[in-house]
């Protein structure tokens, strides 16, 4: 596995929480191995309560706090949290320029986000979240060709120093359509031990440790010896 392993990953997502309910395992492995990851959360999960008592203040300072909790937990250091409004997110240029700043700030060799394809996934039981096909199509948008061609943002580099970085490696998280399982049997529970820093959003605990396991279940090992994956869609593009 070693040499399977990226050096600095940057994961661009739409919510707290997204990142380890779509990659937890992948990233506990990564960072196991000695990744070096950084998270950019574009919102802060604003509107994420129904209780009539919370206010979108105290639930920004509650999800930002669970969020870097969270992303301890999978050896993550980093979390940036762009603070878009949650629920409004679009891929805009200004998003687009924000994603650009963190991939020439932090040079990933791979970026994770989400597949702004799916509205609604195989099983057809869930609706995928808007904010979810926004944050992908602005990471793409943010990949190729905005972070490699410096004409694009000048600013960045004018004001910022930043240059520009191709980052070759997408890995789109749970897809409608995957290419790669990876194998997460070692870093399940970690990526479990992370939703549980999700207390604001996760009532019960257990039930979310079985849908978990469930859920990442890999079909085609025995029941004797279960082994967990995560799914992912790979783009590797040409230097
Ligand atoms: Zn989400």
């Amino acid at each position: 596995m070693a040499d399977d392993i990226p050096k600095r990953v940057l994961g661009v997502f739409a919510h707290p929480d997204d990142a380890e309910f779509f990659a937890g395992g992948t990233f506990a492995c990564w960072a196991k191995h000695g990744a070096e990851i950084t998270f950019v959360v574009a919102t802060s999960g604003d509107k994420g309560s129904s209780d009539p008592d919370m206010t979108s203040e105290k639930l920004v300072k509650i999800r930002e706090e669970e969020e870097r909790n969270a992303a301890k937990v999978l050896g993550v250091k980093e979390v940036v949290f762009l603070r878009h409004t949650d629920g409004e997110l679009f891929p805009t240029l200004e998003l687009r320029r924000d994603i650009v700043r963190q991939i020439r700030l932090k040079k990933p060799d791979i970026v994770v986000t989400l597949d702004p394809t799916v509205f609604f996934w195989k099983e057809n039981q869930r609706i995928n979240h808007p904010d979810h096909r926004a944050i992908g199509a602005a990471t793409l948008e943010a990949v190729f060709p905005a972070a490699r061609d410096r004409l694009n943002f000048l600013e960045l580099e004018r004001d910022e120093g930043l240059e520009s970085h191709k980052a070759l490696t997408v890995y789109i998280a749970r897809p409608y359509e995957h290419n790669l399982k990876f194998d997460i049997t070692d870093c399940i529970e970690t990526k479990i031990a992370s939703l549980r820093e999700h207390k604001s959003q996760i009532p019960d605990m257990d039930e979310m440790a079985e849908h978990i396991k469930e859920r990442s279940l890999d079909p085609e090992a025995p029941l004797e010896f279960p082994r967990y994956v995560e799914y992912f869609r790979v783009i590797r593009l040409r230097g």
